[in-house]
């Protein structure tokens, strides 16, 4: 049984007939839409789809939403515009069509945010401008790398910290839709403090699901432990960060991240680019192979499809090959760090099923979770045997689908510990977890249906 998580981006490569069916039934655990590309229309229908095939499947897959955050972008450019190396180019404001010497973009305070000798780049870095001076909303460059433009490239001014609002009225539109739809997790684009993911969360009201802080600005770096704690899980968007930082800075960072994450003991997925060469060719490169394989050492809870399953022409088949890479490095030993993080932070139940588990030499460890705390506190400790997250609130279900070695289960809220025993044997039977004879650890709440309250652990004997 493959214990990290595989996320997938669902986009036109997936509308094809059958596809999706392939790609979720290769292993997919979350499917990510996202929504920087597309239509809302787009949105609706791949929500849609994602929830016919798995059920068809029979299988729990969580639906990420992921917002598009705060990302500056060129406007509209003229058709061939190339972008010439030592010429002048200027960073306007308001809508324009773009040329060789001038661009637009919405955000009006880049010329306040700028000095001169800041860098900016367009394009995830294919271009690099370096600006010289500003004059009234105008930001004056000089091209030092220069290359083809097109309309809406990103814009990035790496180690400038911008005066942007962190969650935007488009943010909000497509979350409110979202939770509307019943999408079970959101991403957050561009974090570059607790406060945004605070402003996102209360943004959701009382309709909350988690949300993943993407780490893709240099500022979410230095506020990392602080987003960390305000958020419910994280993402190392390696895409941005790199533009953002540089593309040696990621790898280090990534350790970085995920330790972090590991020790607060939030579920991380490492994501962008880790099977690229799959966008046009069946098979990956042995470094990508090698990439998502670290990210399993490392201790990721999940690894992260974007391009070859949204546009690649062999989404199935890079899911497939993700799985087989994970499970490789799985069954190779266990993940590179300390598998007891920090004791005071740690749960004392799930610690107390771990080494119950391990003592008794149980096959499984089922928690029954209102709100998947306790999976996600038991998963922490990455015991060997699997994680059934028995939940009652399907959402709760799905959203468990992220988390390292947690198997998704469905079951009503037990009102006594003799329900919660008779549903723990029998999801293990269903799921052909355990055999006749074989032992199980249970974790669950005397105070029947009260988040967070698990104070129970006990062996059953299937
Ligand atoms: C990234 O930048 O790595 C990332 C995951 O974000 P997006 O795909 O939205 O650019």
């Amino acid at each position: 049984m493959r214990r990290t998580k595989i996320v997938a981006t669902i986009g036109p490569a997936c509308d094809a007939p059958g596809v999706l069916r392939d790609v979720i039934s290769a292993g997919v655990d979350v499917a990510r839409l996202n929504a920087s590309h597309g239509t809302l229309d787009d949105l609706v229908r791949r929500l849609a789809a994602v929830r016919f095939e798995a059920a068809a499947a029979g299988r729990i897959v969580g639906v990420l939403l992921d917002l598009p955050g705060p990302k500056l972008r060129v406007g509209d450019m003229a058709d061939g515009v190339v972008l010439e190396e030592g010429a002048a180019f200027v960073l306007g404001v308001g809508e324009c069509m773009g040329d060789e010497s001038r661009a637009c973009v919405t955000y009006s305070g880049l010329a306040a945010d700028v000095e001169p000798g800041d860098r900016i780049v367009l394009d995830d870095g294919a271009i690099e401008l370096v600006v010289e001076g500003t004059g009234g909303d105008d930001v004056v460059t000089r091209v030092v790398r220069g290359g083809a433009l097109s309309s809406h490239k990103g814009v990035n001014v790496p180690g400038v910290c911008l005066a942007l609002d962190g969650v935007t009225e488009r943010d909000l539109e497509l979350l409110n839709w979202g939770l509307d739809a019943g999408v079970d997790l959101v991403a957050q684009s561009f974090v570059r403090s607790a406060a945004d993911v605070n402003r996102l969360r209360a943004a959701m009201g009382d309709r909350t699901v988690p949300i993943i802080a993407k780490i893709e600005k240099h500022e979410a770096l230095v506020e990392l432990d602080a987003i960390i704690a305000a958020a419910d899980a994280v993402m190392v968007a390696r895409g941005d960060l790199a533009v953002e930082t540089s593309p040696e800075a990621v790898p280090p960072a990534q350790r970085h991240i995920v330790a972090a994450c590991r020790d607060a003991g939030k579920p991380v997925i490492v994501a962008t680019q880790m099977l690229e060469s799959m966008v046009s060719s069946p098979r990956p490169t042995r470094a990508e192979a090698s990439d998502v394989a670290t990210a399993v050492f490392e201790g990721a809870d999940a690894v992260m499809l974007s391009e070859e399953t949204a546009i690649g022409a062999f989404p199935a088949q890079a899911v497939a090959t993700m799985d087989r890479v994970c499970r490789s490095a799985e069954d190779s030993g266990e993940p590179d760090i300390d598998a007891h993080p920090g004791a005071g932070a740690a749960s004392p139940v799930a610690a107390a099923a771990v080494d119950l588990a391990r003592d008794t030499g149980s096959i499984a460890i089922v928690t029954t979770t209102q709100s998947g705390a306790t999976a996600r506190a038991v998963a922490r400790l990455r015991p060997p045997q699997p994680i059934v997250g028995l939940a009652s609130v399907e959402a709760v279900a799905r959203a468990l689908a992220l988390v390292w070695g947690v198997v998704p289960a469905l079951g009503e809220a037990p009102t006594t510990i003799e329900q919660a025993t008779t549903e723990a044997l029998e999801i293990v039977r269903a799921l052909a977890l355990a055999r006749a004879g074989e032992r199980i650890v249970l974790t669950a709440g005397t105070a029947s249906g009260v988040a967070g309250s698990s104070d129970l652990v006990r062996v059953l004997t299937v």
